[in-house]
């Protein structure tokens, strides 16, 4: 399995009117559309950052997982998403590894991702979000 780059980290926001005072007007950072994730029940905009982006992620239902992660831990780092080369390759190797996954095969996420999430119980804690693009 090949990891090329960290390709974002998503961030747990209660606006993403509020988030982009900082994340867009004070660091400068230009403001892609919104995108409704209705399965997830999430709104999500990416901002670039050098060769990565910062996604910031606010509920549409408190019952969603952004919902839930921000009831129970307040806005913050919510996930680090790894841009893998092939990701039925990735989750397949990472599976014989014995690491637990979330998402056994890919499903869709922003702007036409293949994204798959490994289990934190698996990586020391940290939500990991494998994507290809
Ligand atoms: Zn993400």
């Amino acid at each position: 399995m090949k990891v090329l780059k960290i390709d974002h980290l998503g961030i747990a926001v209660k606006s993403i009117n509020e988030g982009k005072k900082f994340w867009g007007d004070l660091l400068g950072l230009w403001l892609e559309e919104s995108e409704a994730m209705k399965a997830e029940k999430l709104i999500t905009t990416f901002f670039p950052i050098g060769e990565s982006e910062i996604e910031l992620l606010e509920s549409t239902d408190p019952e969603g997982p952004i919902g839930r992660f921000l009831e129970k831990r307040g806005e913050g780092i919510h996930h680090v998403a790894f841009r893998v080369e092939n990701i039925e390759e990735a989750l397949k190797e990472l599976k014989e590894k014995g690491i637990r996954l979330i998402d056994e095969t890919p499903r869709a996420g922003a702007r036409g991702a293949k994204i798959a999430f490994l289990h934190p119980k698996s990586t020391n804690g940290v939500l990991v979000e494998l994507c290809e693009k």
